[in-house]
C-alpha cells in the first residue's frame, strides 16, 4: 500500500473514531494532525516528543482533546475504551495511552 493510501485509510478510521466517541458521550476537539519537521525539532528539543520519526510528520497521527460532561480530560475509562477501539480497527493502529514509556492518551496513529 502506498503512503497516500495509508493516509486515506487513516482519515477514514479517524472518522469512525470520532463517531464512536460521540456515541459514548465523549466530545472531541482537534489537537495536531500534520506536523512539519521544523515543529517536530522544537518538540524534540523541548522534551515534548521523544522521537524525530513521528507519525505526525507522515500524516498518520492525530491528537484529540476529550470533553466528558463538559470537562477536559485525558485519562478516563471512556478514553481507554476509544483507545482499544482504535487498535481493534487495524493491527497497525496504536493508541498513545498504551505507549511503554509515557502516557499520551490524546494520540492515535497508524504505524506504517
Ligand atoms: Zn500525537
Amino acid at each position: 500500500m502506498k503512503l497516500s493510501q495509508h493516509q486515506q485509510v487513516f482519515v477514514q478510521q479517524t472518522a469512525q473514531l470520532i463517531l464512536r466517541a460521540n456515541s459514548l458521550g465523549v466530545n472531541l476537539t482537534f489537537g495536531e494532525a500534520y506536523r512539519t519537521l521544523e515543529q517536530q525539532s522544537i518538540y524534540f528539543r523541548d522534551g515534548k516528543s521523544r522521537t524525530m520519526d513521528s507519525y505526525h510528520m507522515k500524516r498518520l497521527a492525530v491528537d484529540f482533546n476529550f470533553f466528558i460532561k463538559g470537562e477536559l480530560l485525558y485519562r478516563h475509562p471512556l478514553i481507554s475504551l476509544l483507545g482499544n477501539y482504535w487498535e481493534s480497527m487495524d493491527p497497525i493502529n496504536n493508541w498513545g495511552g498504551h505507549f511503554n514509556h509515557f502516557y499520551d492518551g490524546g494520540h492515535f496513529e497508524r504505524s506504517v
